[in-house]
């Protein structure tokens, strides 16, 4: 079923009989080449890109609940490629590319929406700070813009331009940057993966790794035992667990982070805000609702739910930027569990377990590194080499020091985050 919009004029003037499911619902097999556990954003772009470009299709991705249904679906969809360190930079670089053709790749509507995103700055420190940043983006390959007070104000006259304590002075602007629909991208993905044979199971969760002599055999599930010559961890928030399974323990916390949208209002906010004093960053979802987010919670935890301390101080960096969200209403808020690690920067790699790979620690960034993520992924799986763009997200940096990628200069302590 391909979409077109010929297709959805057809189908809208002959009662939208002739559209089907977007991917099967198969019973698990015995045996698989590769099975993925976790089916968010990063295992079915995983298993897509296996199958599209590696040729591998006997693959299974096991999610304990509906796909789709973790972090994936319950981000604030922000898309950029604006980090400024070696490692990082050049990875989120392929991964804005591969967001610019996703949609034409997976013949699926993501709404990706190239609307650009400013980096607010508000003293001299910080203007030198985002011209630096700026520079490493460009020479990345990316593009960067410093703009004035003007320049801001143009694309912005919303903003509390003389807050005492945060007068805006300008802003670092990426245009290419922006948002996607977060949960049509897992859809796309799925269906993308679903027709080249792969099997989505869902309501599977995998209880148990299967280890014979140093080499992964298979997991178990809530549906049975599953063999497997390779198993791949894409569990996000759950990446501490689901490696204990197998006697691993990886660097990583998880911490709850919320987000909150508002009723639909008038269009005022046409580009991504980030407002990085308050930890503030906001849009304007196509439906209207400003979807906004701050900080963690700062505690280690599994409850996807947050505390109220933070979202006073959300609510009070929001309003702190833009004023006129004080007037609008809260729709809902919700948390969702992120795999920290120290140094803020993910890991795809091989694990110490023969077979057994990871792809894990993407921190409160996972859904722009999407696509980067499982193609850097299904490159290491199908040939046991990393990628190119993904090669410094070793698992041993947090053991040797080497290498780490400290993006935020919080050095290599979870608690320093
Ligand atoms: C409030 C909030 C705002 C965010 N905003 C942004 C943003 O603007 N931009 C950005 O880039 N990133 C953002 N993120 C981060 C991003 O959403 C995550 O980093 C990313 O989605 C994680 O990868 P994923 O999609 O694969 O995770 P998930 O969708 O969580 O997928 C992991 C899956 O593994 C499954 N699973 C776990 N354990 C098991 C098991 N034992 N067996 C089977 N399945 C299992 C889970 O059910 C889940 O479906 C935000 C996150 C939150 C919570």
């Amino acid at each position: 079923m391909r979409f077109s919009g010929w297709r959805v004029l057809k189908e809208g003037l002959t009662g939208n009989k002739g559209w089907g499911p977007h991917w099967r619902d198969p019973e698990p097999k015995r045996e698989y080449d590769v099975v993925i556990i976790g089916g968010g954003g990063h295992g079915l772009a995983t298993a897509y890109y296996l199958a599209a470009e590696h040729g591998i299709t006997n693959i299974a991705v096991l999610e304990k609940g509906y796909l789709g249904g973790g972090n994936v679906g319950r981000n604030t969809t922000i898309v950029r490629a604006n980090y400024y360190l070696p490692g990082n930079s050049e990875f989120y670089s392929h991964s804005l590319r591969l967001w610019e053709s996703l949609e034409q790749e997976l013949n699926y509507n993501a709404m990706m929406s190239q609307r650009g995103i400013l980096n607010l700055y508000h003293n001299d420190g910080q203007r030198d700070a985002a011209v630096r940043r700026g520079n490493s983006i460009i020479n990345q390959g990316d593009d960067a813009e410093l703009l004035d007070r003007d320049g801001v104000r143009k694309l912005a006259p919303y903003l509390n331009f003389d807050n005492n304590r945060f007068p805006i002075m300008g802003a670092l602007m990426q245009r290419r940057a922006g948002t996607a629909r977060h949960d049509a991208v897992a859809w796309g993905f799925a269906r993308g993966a679903d027709m080249r044979g792969v099997d989505l199971i869902q309501k599977c969760e995998v209880t148990g790794i299967d280890v014979e002599g140093g080499k992964v055999t298979g997991v178990q599930t809530a549906r049975g035992p599953i063999r497997a010559k390779k198993v791949a961890l894409a569990a996000a928030g759950r990446s501490s667990q689901v490696a204990a399974m197998a006697g691993l323990t990886l660097p990583i916390e998880s911490h709850v982070l919320q987000a909150f949208v508002t009723e639909g209002v008038k269009p005022l906010i046409d580009q991504v805000i980030t407002f990085a004093e308050g930890h503030l960053y906001i849009s304007q979802s196509d439906k209207g609702g400003l979807v906004f987010g701050s900080y963690l919670d700062f505690y280690a935890s599994y409850a996807a739910r947050g505390n109220l301390p933070m979202v006073e101080h959300t609510m009070e960096t929001c309003v702190a930027m833009v004023p006129a969200v004080s007037k609008a209403r809260l729709l809902r808020s919700w948390g969702g569990i992120m795999d920290m690690t120290p140094d803020g920067s993910p890991i795809i790699d091989h694990s110490p377990i023969d077979g057994l790979y990871l792809n894990c620690g993407w921190c409160y960034g996972g859904f722009k590194a999407t696509p980067g993520s499982g193609n850097a992924y299904a490159h290491l799986i199908a040939t046991d080499r990393p990628h190119g763009a993904a090669r410094k997200f070793k698992l041993d940096r947090f053991r040797s020091g080497h290498g780490l990628m400290d993006e935020e200069g919080t050095g290599a302590q979870h608690n320093l985050h």
